[in-house]
């Protein structure tokens, strides 16, 4: 079975994560999404609410799972005998960081990472634009699915 990772924080999930998700989905048998848990950082759904988001956004598709991780991707990969990390690649900007992230881990492990350049209508896109937008009124329908932007709206009247 060729197994692949779609590893991120997705706080929250947003069209962009989901177009490369369903994508690597027509490429792999069985694709997991794996929700990193960032201990520095302060996230604004909880690890849950972002597994939960996650889930509802892919229920048609039988060969995703969802999981949540602390710690490093290579041993994630290595406890589920998966050889393959896919990310999506924005623009150039995503390029330096991600070429030593995969020869990182490459190099701790073998895992292979294979990157999928992005439908350009999401080149622009970030969870924390979505979610700055967000904050500030503007119109983030086009960027989320409905479930996400009903989840962020009461996210943010509970935090004003
Ligand atoms: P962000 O907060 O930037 O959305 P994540 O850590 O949640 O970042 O993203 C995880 C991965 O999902 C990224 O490394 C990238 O591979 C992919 N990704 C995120 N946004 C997009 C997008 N708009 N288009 C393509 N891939 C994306």
């Amino acid at each position: 079975m060729r197994r692949a990772v779609c590893p991120g924080s997705f706080d929250p999930v947003t069209n962009g994560h989901l177009d490369i998700v369903t994508r690597a989905a027509r490429l792999y048998d069985q694709v997991h999404v794996a929700v990193m848990v960032n201990k520095s950082k302060q996230g604004l759904f909880t690890i849950e609410e972002r597994v939960a988001l996650i889930e509802e956004s892919l229920q048609d598709y039988d060969n995703v799972t969802v999981e949540v991780f602390h710690g490093l991707l290579v041993d994630y990969c290595k406890q589920r005998d998966i050889p393959a990390i896919v990310k999506g690649l924005r623009a150039v900007s995503d390029f330096d960081y991600e070429l030593q992230m995969a020869q990182m881990n490459n190099g701790l492990s073998g895992v292979e990472t294979l990157f999928i350049p992005t439908n350009p209508v999401y080149s622009f896109l970030s969870s924390s634009l979505v979610r700055e937008v967000a904050a500030w009124g503007g119109d983030v329908s086009h960027l989320v699915p409905e479930h996400v932007l009903r989840a962020l709206s009461a996210k943010l009247r509970r935090d004003a």
